[in-house]
C-alpha cells in the first residue's frame, strides 16, 4: 500500500506501474501539455510542471520508494521524521553541495510489537563498497599512473559523423572505454586488491538499537555509512522500522486495541479474559455486568506505554439454537418485546402474519451496491438528456 497516489493519479497510472509504463504515461501527457503547444495557457503550464515533478520522483527508484512510504512529506526536508536532512537527494535538489554524495541505502527492518514495546537491539549484516585500502581509491599499483584513453585521445567524448546526402550531422557521445574521464588504467597497472575498481566490497555487522516505543515509519540513521566512492561524499544508511502485524493487538499511538469474541451468556453475566500482554506477563481481566454489542471496555494503563490504555471491543457470540425449555426460562428473566416497544408490535390480524429469515451481510452489501449502481446510471442518463435540451 502506498501512502498517497497524487503523482500516480497525475500520470493516470496505478501505483504498481513499472518504469516503462511511467515513462510512456509521462511522455504522452508531457507532449499534450508542453508549453510550446499551449502558449499563454497558464493551466497547461501548471499541469506540465506538476507532471514533470511526478515523473522526476516516480522515475527515480529511491525517491519513489520514499514517496510510496511517506508521501510528499517524505520528499521534503521539513518533515519532522527527516530533520537533519539525512537523504542525500535533498542536497542534489537544492544544489547545496557541489560535491556529489553517494546514494543513501535504505533497509526496511521488520520489528514485532513486543520488540517495539520493550525496545530491542538487532544485529544486521550490511554489504557495501568501501574505498580500497591498498590503493587508497586510485585503482593503481604503487608508482603506476593512469594512461590517456586511446579511444578518445583523453577528451572523454567521441564524435560520430553521419552523412545523409548533403546533410552532415555530428553526434557527440561519452567515450565508453574511459566513461568520459579521458584516462584509463592499463591492465598491468591495476591495483591487485580492487583490480582497478578503486572500491572493494565490505561486510559489516551493525547493531540497530530500536528504542522502546518507536513506531512504524520511524528510522535509524547511520551517517555516511552508504557506499563509498572516490571523490564523493558518502551517503547515509537508513533503517526504516516496519511494524509487524500482531495476532491480537493493534497499536494506535500509545494505546492498544483488541477484539474479543464473548459468548452471550458471559455478555449478560460476567466474564474472565486471560491474555498475554506485550510485556510477556499473563493478565486476567474480570468484568461483572452486561456488555452490549460493539461496546468497548477499557483497562487503564495497559496500553503500548504506561500512559496508554488497552481497549477491548466485544463481538458477542449468539447461540445458533435454543431449546423450548430454555425459552421458557429466558422469558421469565429477560424483558419481552412488549415491555420495550409497548403496543406497537401487537398482532393486528392473523392473516397478515409473515415470516422473516436471516440474511447474510454479504447479500445486503450486494443489494446496496446494485441499487447504487442503478441510481448512478439513471443520473447519467438524466444528465445527458439535460445537456441535449440546452443545446437545442
Ligand atoms: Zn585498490
Ligand atoms: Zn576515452
Amino acid at each position: 500500500m502506498v501512502k498517497e497516489t497524487e503523482y500516480y493519479d497525475l500520470l493516470n497510472i496505478s501505483p504498481n506501474a513499472n518504469q516503462q509504463e511511467i515513462k510512456k504515461a509521462y511522455r504522452k501527457l508531457a507532449v499534450k501539455y508542453h508549453p510550446d503547444k499551449n502558449q499563454g495557457d497558464k493551466d497547461a503550464e501548471e499541469k506540465f510542471k506538476k507532471l514533470s515533478e511526478a515523473h522526476e520522483v516516480l522515475s527515480d527508484d529511491e525517491k519513489r520508494s520514499l514517496y510510496d512510504q511517506f508521501g510528499k512529506e517524505g520528499l521534503s526536508s521539513n518533515n519532522k521524521n527527516f530533520s537533519g536532512n539525512p537523504f542525500s537527494f535533498f542536497n542534489q535538489y537544492g544544489n547545496v553541495n557541489k560535491e556529489r554524495t553517494t546514494e543513501d541505502i535504505q533497509y526496511v527492518s521488520e520489528v514485532s510489537l513486543e520488540e517495539l514495546y520493550k525496545g530491542v537491539t538487532k544485529k544486521i549484516k550490511v554489504t557495501r563498497n568501501i574505498i580500497c585500502s591498498k590503493c587508497k581509491g586510485n585503482g593503481l599499483k604503487e608508482d603506476a599512473k593512469e594512461n590517456v584513453c586511446m579511444d578518445c585521445n583523453g577528451s572523454g567524448v567521441k564524435i560520430q559523423v553521419i552523412k545523409q546526402g548533403s546533410f552532415v550531422q555530428q553526434i557527440q557521445t561519452t567515450c565508453s572505454k574511459c566513461k568520459g574521464k579521458g584516462k584509463n588504467i592499463h591492465k598491468n597497472d591495476e591495483c591487485t586488491m580492487c583490480i582497478g575498481k578503486k572500491v572493494v566490497s565490505d561486510i559489516q555487522i551493525l547493531e540497530i538499537i530500536v528504542k522502546k516505543g518507536m513506531s512504524n515509519g520511524e528510522y535509524i540513521l547511520f551517517k555516511e555509512m552508504s557506499n563509498q566512492e572516490p571523490g564523493c561524499k558518502t551517503g547515509n544508511l537508513i533503517f526504516v522500522i516496519k511494524e509487524k502485524v500482531h495476532s491480537i493487538f493493534k497499536r494506535v499511538g500509545d494505546h492498544l486495541f483488541m477484539n474479543y469474541d464473548l459468548p452471550l451468556l458471559s455478555a449478560l453475566t460476567e466474564f474472565t479474559l486471560n491474555i498475554k500482554h506485550l510485556n510477556e506477563d499473563y493478565i486476567t481481566i474480570y468484568n461483572k455486568g452486561i456488555v452490549k454489542p460493539d461496546e468497548f471496555n477499557v483497562v487503564n494503563e495497559l496500553g503500548m506505554s504506561s500512559i496508554g490504555n488497552l481497549y477491548i471491543k466485544f463481538n458477542i457470540v449468539f447461540p445458533d439454537k435454543i431449546t423450548d425449555s430454555s425459552i421458557t426460562l429466558l422469558k421469565q428473566c429477560l424483558p419481552s418485546q412488549n415491555d420495550i416497544q409497548k403496543s406497537v408490535d401487537k398482532v393486528i390480524s392473523d392473516k397478515r402474519i409473515l415470516e422473516c429469515k436471516a440474511v447474510s451481510k454479504n447479500v445486503i452489501e450486494k443489494i446496496v451496491e446494485q441499487e447504487n449502481n442503478k441510481r448512478h446510471n439513471h443520473q447519467n442518463i438524466n444528465n445527458q438528456e439535460g445537456a441535449q435540451c440546452r443545446q437545442q
